[in-house]
């Protein structure tokens, strides 16, 4: 590596001592590409610098929640301003209502939330939510899409039949997840067929609307509308994961864009504008199922954060009142354009999907459409293109099926040193 990483590797040495693996979240351990991760210091705006003094151009933006860059203004004064009072009471407060109120506004199919502290516990509580309000047990998933780290979720098909799943890690028990049925993404079909099946046992459907984490895969919209038409003949719910493309793709995520109402959403990354939080909300009919309101048990100590709270509520009002869904799309397009044109000139078989701010390369001709598509990606290629770009100055997510996002922070410059750097990177690997 020609960056110097002394620190890092010092550190990283120490943490794996400390730490399984030496994270706290596995993609941070640098798997899918090999090498020592970077150890962090600091961040600002578009740029983190690590414990080396390496300054980086970032695309990982914390896995998605610094839309408007590290340390901006208006969210570091709000912050600031709720550490004065304290940090958590396990009682109400005004600030829980500020973000609520803020989330009902922006997205259109939300009436009630609940405010969580992961995505995690969002998709846990929606599926809860989901088979608590139909009595029914069998949850859709699709191959690929992710929706944190909840038991019956943590299952992805080795084949692209519908199958009853099979669970992914040890420590899931094939009793939490059979009643997950994974389906292929972007495949009508078998999600006429598996309701024609099942449909009287399926409590609801999740997914991602646009998918971030094999990489950035995008539903078609026949796709988009059998899943309403499915749920909505059979009474299940339809569960939109936006926890990724929530306040990303547009205010009201990518169901505005789609136009196609969800009866749940599931959000976190920006609704916390980089504190840990999450959120699940919907009709009020629903979400009235909730305890208190109702008796489909959800709690949480720290739910609704003070802190948290503030920092998401600065970065939401910060989207509404000086959005920068235009600028991000400028960028993003010239980003990707930028990266096709120099895989072109290179001769690399590679394709660039995206939405919005939100998109991959990947080492594979394309179109990816669906799991299947993503698998056959040179992963070893990407490797090298990874810490390539890294020594140029760039940091990207670290594996073919990780999304990257362009923040309302990154300029017209720093883009257009990212396609320089992967000119001279694609030339090479
Ligand atoms: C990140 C993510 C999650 C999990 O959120 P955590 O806060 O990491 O628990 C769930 N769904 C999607 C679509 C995500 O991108």
């Amino acid at each position: 590596m020609k960056i110097s990483s002394e620190k890092s590797q010092q550190i990283f040495a120490a943490a794996q001592s400390l730490m399984p693996g030496g994270v706290n979240s596995p993609a941070r351990a640098f798997g899918a590409v090999g090498g020592t991760p970077l150890v962090i210091d600091r961040g600002e705006g578009a740029y983190i610098y690590d414990v080396d003094g390496n300054q980086l151009i970032d695309y990982i933006q914390s896995w998605g929640p610094m839309i408007l860059g590290h340390k901006h203004p208006a969210v570091m004064e709000s912050v600031e301003t709720a550490l004065t009072k304290g940090f958590s009471f396990g009682a109400p407060t005004v600030g829980e209502n500020e973000l609520a109120e803020l989330i009902i506004e922006a997205v259109a199919s939300v009436e009630k939330v609940r405010l969580v502290n992961s995505g995690t516990e969002a998709t846990m509580s929606a599926i809860r939510l989901a088979r608590g309000f139909t009595g029914r047990d069998v949850i859709v998933k699709f191959a690929g899409n992710y929706h944190g780290h909840v038991d019956s979720l943590l299952v992805a098909a080795g084949s692209s039949a519908a199958t009853l799943a099979v669970p992914d890690s040890p420590g899931v028990t094939a009793g939490t997840s059979q009643d997950t049925l994974i389906l292929t993404y972007n495949h009508s079909e078998e999600v006429r067929q598996a309701f024609e099946q099942h449909g009287d046992r399926i409590a609801g459907v999740i997914f991602e609307p646009v998918v971030g984490n094999m990489g950035c895969v995008i539903p078609d919209h026949e796709f988009l509308q059998t899943l309403r038409d499915c749920t909505t003949a059979s009474g299940a719910l339809l569960i939109f994961d936006e926890v990724m493309t929530g306040f990303r793709l547009a205010y009201g995520g990518a169901q505005q864009i789609w136009g196609i109402t969800p009866d749940l959403t599931t959000l976190g990354k920006i609704v916390g504008g980089g504190m840990p939080i999450g959120a699940y909300g919907g009709r009020a009919d629903i979400m009235n199922h909730i305890l208190p309101a109702g008796k489909v048990f959800q709690a949480g100590t720290l739910s609704g954060n003070p802190i948290a709270c503030a920092a998401g509520s600065a970065t939401l009002r910060e989207l509404r009142d000086n959005p920068p869904y235009q600028q991000l799309e400028e960028m993003s397009l010239k980003l990707a354009s930028g990266l096709q044109q120099a895989a072109e000139a290179s001769g690399q078989q590679c394709c660039v999907q995206r939405v919005g701010s939100m998109m991959t390369i990947f080492f594979h001709p394309g179109p990816v459409k669906c799991w299947e598509d993503a698998a056959k990606s040179d992963t070893e290629k990407f490797g090298r293109y990874f810490w390539g770009m890294i020594e140029n100055g760039v940091y990207l997510p670290c594996s073919q099926y990780e999304a990257l996002f362009v923040s309302a922070a990154h300029t017209e410059k720093d883009i257009q040193t990212t396609i320089d750097a992967a000119v001279n990177v694609l030339a090479g690997i």
